[in-house]
């Protein structure tokens, strides 16, 4: 994918005003190397990065953070003509999906979405999930083939 780097070049320029710390009339100024903060407690707020108060020097971004802000960057700096990339819809979860998820480990939900079995590829396959409910106590999540785009389901059962 082509990315139209003059137009990111500038884009970070505009940002580094926003975080501009000291302004050397006539000799230029120093700006920090980093997001600026308020920015990112207002994408914590808004649910797509981890809490940015924190000693480490990444950050943790959500999964709808990540298909946000992919597609955002899609949007703004692919310079494909065609740009046919559709913006992955963030999986739809009932409120009770989303619970049983929620409580699965990050290892755990890693390998359930690379362990997913799909009848077209007859191989195991990584789910793209769409959608998940609970039926009785299992959670079903449906999705497509990540290899052939096939139709997938995994269950998961209550202990797992
Ligand atoms: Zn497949």
């Amino acid at each position: 994918m082509n990315y139209d780097e003059d137009k990111i070049d500038e884009y970070t320029l505009a940002l580094l005003y926003l975080v501009v710390h000291a302004r050397h009339e006539g000799m230029g100024a120093s700006a920090w190397k980093s997001f600026d903060w308020d920015t990112l407690n207002r994408l914590h707020a808004k649910g797509y990065i981890s809490n940015p108060i924190s000693k480490t020097k990444s950050v943790g971004m959500t999964e709808e953070g990540y298909l946000k802000a992919k597609e955002l960057f899609e949007r703004h700096f692919t310079t494909e003509t065609k740009k046919a990339i559709k913006p992955v819809p963030f999986p739809k979860m009932t409120a009770a999906a989303k619970k049983r998820w929620d409580e699965i480990s990050r290892d755990s939900k890693k390998a359930i979405i690379n362990s997913t079995y799909c009848t077209r590829c007859k191989d195991m396959t990584t789910i793209q999930i769409r959608e998940g409910r609970m039926t009785h106590d299992l959670l079903v999540l449906r999705g497509t083939c990540k290899k052939c785009g096939g139709e997938v389901a995994r269950t998961i059962e209550p202990q797992e």
